[in-house]
């Protein structure tokens, strides 16, 4: 069997770094590259992660290609300082993991996911785990290329619980309304994975505790994981919801997710994502949503999957 071919979208903070890590641990993707974007952290600090992330491993064969610097709706970028407790100052929970040996790519992120796409059509999955600008600037430049991919996942939105932006808002689709409708009101069908299924999968601390253990990959990976589950959720008993993590396997696997539902969605202006009124009676629909997940299997697995490869480091 031909190994899988993926792509990642990230706004490289500790969940994006931990579905980076998914890809890297699972042999039977062959990982093309990972996309950047502003959301958690500005583009620039989000290469870098990446970079940084991917060193850890030992994978600068996989490259990095700047995206999006601020999104549609706001002409610069604004962290907001509250990201701080979240993922820390640099967006990897405040370790230290020096400079990165490697560099972005000239080519830019959307040039870089539109070639793929042109390339790889159908055996190409995308997964885009941060604000939707990088996405929707390659529908507004290649419509039709987008259309050939075989799989789209996207992490975003909340339909059925409340927001983590706000009540109704989710952070990705929130950081960037505009970009957000313009790709759902497009004609590119995709999967997405909101926090209906991701608050479904908290990892506790303690799940996780041996990979500090094995080795520094595995240590720094810990420490990276375990501030985002201190000041996410003040806790470590309660555990922490694998958003991104959970896109990349689903994208991988759809069958991790125990209910689909299928319809057509569109964004508000405020960040809400909700089922577009007049498509309702359209017998096409376009997106997929992931209203729940078998939480348990999906925990084991990537645990496991990730400790083998923490084990294979130097
Ligand atoms: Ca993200």
């Amino acid at each position: 069997m031909p190994k899988m071919k993926m792509i990642i979208d990230c706004d490289t903070g500790i969940d994006d770094a931990l579905a980076i890590s998914y890809i890297l641990a699972n042999p039977d993707i062959e990982f093309l590259g990972v996309s950047t974007t502003f959301g958690n952290i500005a583009v620039d600090q989000s290469v870098k992660n990446s970079l940084l992330i991917l060193e850890n491993f030992g994978r600068s064969d996989v490259k990095v290609y700047r995206g999006a610097d601020h999104g549609w709706t706001k002409p610069v970028y604004e962290r907001s300082p509250s990201l701080d407790a979240v993922h820390g100052h640099n967006g990897i929970g405040d370790v230290d993991l020096g400079e990165p040996k490697g560099k972005a790519q000239e080519q830019s992120a959307v040039d870089f996911i539109i070639e793929s796409a042109r390339k790889y059509g159908k055996d190409l999955h995308l997964v885009f785990v941060g604000p939707l600008a990088n996405f929707a600037n390659c529908i507004k430049k290649d419509e039709e290329a987008m259309r050939q991919v075989g799989n789209i996942t996207i992490m975003g939105g909340a339909l059925t619980v409340q927001g983590n932006r706000n009540i109704y808002a989710e952070a990705n689709i929130a950081d960037d309304p505009v970009a957000a409708k313009y790709v759902f009101g497009s004609g590119v069908h995709f999967n997405i994975i909101p926090l209906d299924a991701t608050l479904r999968t908290l990892f506790k601390v303690s799940d996780i505790e041996d990979w500090q253990t094995i080795n520094q990959a595995g240590k720094k990976i810990y420490d990276i994981a375990r501030f985002y589950y201190i000041g996410e959720y003040q806790n470590e008993d309660i555990g922490g919801a694998m958003h991104d993590p959970l896109a990349a396997f689903a994208s991988y696997d759809p069958s991790i997710i125990t209910n689909w539902y299928e319809c057509n969605l569109t964004v508000e202006e405020n960040g809400r994502m909700i089922g577009a009124f007049e498509e309702l009676n359209l017998p096409e629909k376009r997106h997929k949503v992931a209203l729940d997940v078998d939480a348990k299997r999906f925990t084991e697995t990537y645990i496991e999957m990730l400790k083998k490869m923490i084990e294979n480091c130097l």
